[in-house]
């Protein structure tokens, strides 16, 4: 496990060739039995470059077992009212990194953290903003809730639980909609009291908010969030108001069977280095790169941070999972790497 305890030197901005930089936990807080805060000690010259927004994620380099996994965590914590920046990770059932975190790290540990990205943010300064959250997606949520409230914003959040045990920072909400003269409000779903929610509890929750000048943000297990978009957008929300932050890859789709074509090479650009390789069967081309012997760049390697997006010039590619990039991106064929499978028989693909 990555829990080296050698002192830091915090003369320089350290940053190994993948990007992440060490840093120390400096407070741990157990949130429920099953979701824990890790605040971290950003080194003083690195600070500049985790600058955040609310909304966005860090990505953490953990090595258990002496096996290295990449894992992205949003903040929990907000630019606007919190000094230090904070995660929070809730157990993922089998999962290996959420466990990892939540029984073995503490104060002191170092982990290898690569800088903030993402694009689940505040778009604006003066929209009201409607969040809806699931289990483990309140962090960023939590984040934009307090970033909002720091404005003149009106904020709601439907927040989806199990059961009242399982509700992270349910005090801190009560809090917030305590004392923001009725600028904030929180409604609570728990599953064993109301069922699963449906597309009826969402439609009721939104049914008197006002819909001119408001966004709408959702985090949270996909059948919640798939049911939480079809209702918004069935009442006429348009698309662009809609914010989505999926934690997890969505199901692979299926490729065009009526034309299957084997890809014979793949030609990577990058910087002043041009390499062919052959294809091999199931690699994405972040991989290809990597075995070409180029050093591409990537960070959450799950479609969601765009550190690995470049252009396919030549042929094509289709990507299992794409959080990063807009319509008109991938209209002028920009993918994420760590997400694209070439589909033509040679592709060519220059990084930016
Ligand atoms: C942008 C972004 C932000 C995120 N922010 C947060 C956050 O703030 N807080 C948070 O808690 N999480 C967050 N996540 C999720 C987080 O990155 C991890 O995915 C999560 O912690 C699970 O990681 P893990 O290593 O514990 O689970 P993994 O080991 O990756 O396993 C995940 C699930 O897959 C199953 N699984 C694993 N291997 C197999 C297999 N071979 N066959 C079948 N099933 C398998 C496991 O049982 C488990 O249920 C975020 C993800 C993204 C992309």
């Amino acid at each position: 496990m990555e829990t080296s305890t050698t002192p830091r030197t915090e003369s320089a901005d350290v940053i190994d060739a993948d990007g992440f930089t060490p840093v120390r936990i400096k407070q741990v807080i157990r949130e429920t039995s099953d979701a824990v805060s890790l605040v971290l000690d950003i080194p003083a010259p690195s600070v500049d470059r985790f600058r955040y927004a609310a909304g966005q994620f860090i990505t953490i380099r953990a090595t258990v077992d002496e096996v290295e996994h990449r894992r992205c965590y949003s903040m929990s914590s907000s630019p606007a009212v919190d000094p230090d920046l904070r995660i929070t990770v809730k157990r993922d059932r089998d999962g290996l990194v959420s466990n990892w975190i939540n029984d073995s790290v503490s104060v002191g540990d170092e982990l290898h953290v690569a800088p903030p990205e993402g694009r689940f943010v505040l778009t604006t300064t003066e929209h009201n903003v409607v969040t809806f959250a699931g289990g483990s997606g309140i962090t960023p949520v939590f984040s934009l809730v307090h970033s909002a409230l720091a404005t003149t914003r009106k904020v709601r959040l439907f927040y989806a639980n199990r059961n009242l045990d399982s509700v992270i920072f349910r005090e801190a909400l009560a809090t917030l909609a305590e004392g923001n003269n009725g600028r904030f409000a929180v409604h609570h779903h728990l599953d064993e009291i109301d069922g699963m929610v449906s597309t009826e509890h969402i439609a009721r929750f939104i049914a008197d908010s006002a819909r001119d000048n408001t966004d709408y943000y959702i985090c949270g297990p996909a059948p919640f969030m798939d049911t939480v978009e079809r209702v918004l957008l069935d009442t006429g929300i348009p698309k662009q108001q809609i914010h989505l932050e999926r934690f997890s890859v969505a199901a692979i789709p299926p490729t065009d069977a009526t034309e299957p074509v084997v890809t014979e090479e793949v030609t990577i650009e990058l910087g002043r280095s041009t390499a062919t390789a052959p294809y091999r069967a199931g690699n994405t081309l972040l991989q290809t790169a990597r075995l070409a012997g180029l050093k591409a760049p990537s960070s959450c390697e799950t479609g969601s941070c765009g550190t690995c997006m470049a252009q396919v010039v030549e042929g094509r590619a289709r990507m299992l999972n794409n959080d990063a990039l807009d319509d008109d991106e991938v209209a002028e064929g920009w993918v994420v790497t760590c997400q694209a499978l070439p589909t033509s028989r040679t592709v060519r693909v220059v990084y930016e």
